[in-house]
């Protein structure tokens, strides 16, 4: 049986190019550049003031008595309205932040520093050369690169764009996820729960694990275990970037996933991974949709997101991968690793000590239909059951994603 890592290598060998396209401003949160992005103007644009004041013509500033020197002020700048002259040496403009310097001027006082009689401003100091001026290009110049390709698009870096004059931005596509669920016994929640039926929580999980890696989901409805019905929907679902299909993908005698699939001219890649749980994973390909079939236990359905959908994602969407298990952790409580599954995937609680150390438990129930202990886990533990970590070895271990 494949290895994890096995399967996670032929995900990628799949990988379709990610494609490019220009999207507003408004709709890149989350999307990645695809491009370099240069700035279209000098930031800032003009030499302006970073304080309310008055611009002042300084050099060589006469002191009228040996402490105070005056100005005549001969006009204002305003944000938006600048002043249209020239001053002159012993001359100010009263200036608000943000307001162009006008010309000839080379320094701003702060209000809170000049007495002020309405015609001339007093101050009791000489003001510096250059004081209180923001300088135009300061930042960046025009055509200089603002952000990398590769930089995800979060609430500052749009802002920055935007101060930059762009509106729309080169992005990676944000994928389509199609979810179709399968199970003769689910019913939405809110419905009526007949003898033997459950709440259908997959497509909820599924739907909120795709939102939050940033791609769209399209929820494709519940299908019973029959092949024709499933066949049609299928054949409706490879239409989207990825199509995820819930449960019916082992052996049972209502399992008609990976059959379908097939069936639908969907190429198997592999099925069964050598996991626990979620071994009876289902991977293929039909032109650049990918295709995974999660056995239908909504823990194995939300490690097998975590382990190979979701890299997956990261990848169309232009991101590169990086394996998540990566914070050092003491064991603190026993493992129990049956040997008949190579690597398995094991919920944690987290508590730091009062001298610092991050310390792991396994969560009480670790069963792949536990979801209560899935939502109270801190984090999750990977570990190969041909080296089992003791209690006291420094483990990797992954938080949950907030
Ligand atoms: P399956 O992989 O279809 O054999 O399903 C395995 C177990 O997971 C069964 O107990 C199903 O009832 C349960 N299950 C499958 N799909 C869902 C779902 N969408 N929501 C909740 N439980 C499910
Ligand atoms: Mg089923």
């Amino acid at each position: 049986m494949l290895t994890s890592e096995e399967a996670l290598a032929l995900i990628q060998a799949q990988m379709p190019q990610p494609q490019v396209m220009r999207r507003p401003l408004e709709e890149a949160l989350g999307l990645i550049l695809a491009r370099p992005v240069a700035a279209r103007c000098d930031l800032p644009r003009f030499d302006n003031s970073a304080v309310d004041g008055y611009a002042v013509a300084v050099a060589p500033t006469v002191m009228s008595s040996p402490a105070t020197a005056t100005f005549k002020i001969v006009g204002a700048s305003e944000a938006g309205r600048p002043f249209r002259g020239r001053i002159k040496c012993g001359e100010a403009v009263r200036i608000l932040t943000g307001a162009a310097i006008p010309r000839g001027a080379d320094a701003v006082i702060m209000q809170e520093q000049v007495t002020c009689n309405g015609q001339c401003v007093t101050v009791s100091q000489a003001p510096v050369l250059g004081q209180h001026i923001r300088r135009q290009r300061e930042e960046i110049q025009r055509g200089e690169v603002a952000l990398q390709a590769g930089t995800v698009l979060c609430p500052r870096e749009i802002g920055w764009l935007a101060a930059l004059g762009h509106r729309e931005v080169p992005v990676y596509r944000r994928p389509v996820v199609g979810i179709l669920i399968t199970g003769d016994e689910l019913r939405a929640p809110g419905s009526r729960l007949g003898a033997g039926e459950i709440y259908e929580s997959n497509g909820a999980l599924l739907s909120a694990l795709v939102r939050q890696n940033r791609a769209e989901d399209r929820r494709l409805g519940i299908v019973i275990d029959k092949p024709a019905p499933l066949a049609a929907a299928i054949r409706r679902g490879v239409t989207s970037d990825l199509l995820l299909i819930s449960g019916g993908v082992s052996v049972g005698d209502r399992d008609f996933v990976r059959a379908a699939c097939v069936a639908c001219g969907v190429r198997e890649i592999f099925w069964r991974v050598d996991i626990k749980p979620g071994m009876p994973l289902f991977f293929g390909k039909r032109g650049r949709t990918l295709v995974f079939g999660l056995p239908g236990n909504p823990v194995s359905v939300f490690v097998t997101f975590e382990a190979f959908v979701k890299p997956a994602l990261h990848l169309l969407m232009g991101m590169t991968w990086c394996d998540e298990y990566s914070t050092p952790a003491v064991l603190d409580g026993p493992l129990h690793v049956s040997k008949n599954r190579r690597t398995h995937f094991i919920r944690i609680k987290c508590k730091t000590g009062a001298d610092g150390v991050l310390r792991v438990r396994p969560s009480a129930g670790q069963g792949s239909h536990h979801l209560r202990s899935l939502a109270e886990a801190d984090g999750w533990l990977r570990v190969n059951s041909d080296a089992i970590p003791q209690i006291g070895d420094i483990v990797k271990i992954k938080q949950m994603p907030a």
